[in-house]
């Protein structure tokens, strides 16, 4: 989510107008529903009561988190947006524990589940991620989802997470007159190394922006999360597969976080959502 909206000021008023545009992004309404299709390709193999309770709970996430730009990965809020998918997936583990009523307990892993799908999806849209290149997965672990720390370097890729304020002997630059892709690429030079930056589009009604200026872009100038952005519908195709092949493996991560945490009893509950097993990832290697 995360629309750039030319509002005369914040509070009430921007709230509302701000959650009316919230209903096109990425994308639930009208006519594209990108998160809908995203996590039902990836998790086809679910009970359709599961999948549907997923997929509310990941497109609610919109209007729930409006103003939180961690939720969507905005903002170049890369630590906020890691620690609440790792937040939320915690919640969902915590759920699945003999502590809470079977249904209330699979209801609120689900819910929590569904949060960090949606971050982890918007992750590929709102950012410069396809832009760089990157065409593997920002994380394929099965332990808790990593700390994005700002001017770190994202393993699978080697791009460094643009956030605040650059160190001391570092250059952040970008051309911003260059045509799309190219004005997305920002490097960061730092003594005699160079790496891609990772960056994302700014929301200015979502309080917070850690995006530095020299390399800060909008939302809509970074955006890929609808196919009708004509100039992008190639980065829009592999944010898209990115995005579903991240929700799968994070279902491998719900499952072996839920097995660190109660054993064969808490994989069981997971078991319990699967309608076709022989669809559902094969997690030892994915
Ligand atoms: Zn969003």
């Amino acid at each position: 989510m995360g629309l750039a909206l030319t509002l005369g000021c914040a509070g009430e008023t921007g709230t509302v107008e701000a959650l009316e545009e919230s209903a096109h992004e990425f994308s639930t309404a009208p006519g594209e529903p990108n998160h809908e299709e995203i996590t039902s390709t990836a998790l086809a193999f679910l009970k359709p009561a599961v999948l549907k309770a997923l997929i509310a709970g990941n497109v609610s996430t919109d209007p729930t988190f409006l103003l939180l730009n961690a939720a969507h990965f905005d903002d170049c809020n890369f630590s906020g947006g890691a620690a609440f998918v790792a937040e939320y997936q915690a919640k969902a583990v915590k759920a699945l524990g003999p502590g809470i009523a079977l249904l209330d307990g699979d209801a609120l892993a689900m819910l929590a589940f569904s949060r960090s799908l949606h971050a982890v999806q918007d992750f590929y849209a709102h950012t410069n991620w396809v832009e760089l290149g990157g065409d593997v997965l920002v994380d394929q672990s099965l332990t808790a989802f990593p700390v994005l720390a700002p001017y770190s370097s994202v393993p699978s890729t080697g791009f460094l997470v643009v956030q605040g304020d650059k160190p001391k002997q570092t250059a952040l630059v970008r051309d911003a007159d260059a045509p799309y892709p190219e004005y997305a690429i920002v490097t960061v030079r730092h003594r005699r190394t160079t790496a891609y930056g990772l960056v994302s589009g700014t929301v200015h009604y979502e309080p917070g922006d850690d995006c530095p200026a020299p390399v800060a872009m909008t939302h809509d100038e970074l955006s890929k999360d609808k196919s009708s952005l004509s100039d992008r519908t190639a980065q829009h195709e592999a944010a898209k597969s990115l995005a579903i092949q991240q929700t799968r493996h994070e279902w491998c991560r719900l499952n072996q976080l839920a097995h660190d945490a109660w054993g064969d009893a808490g994989t069981a509950r997971l078991a319990a959502w699967v309608a076709d097993p022989s669809a559902a990832p094969d997690c030892t290697t994915e």
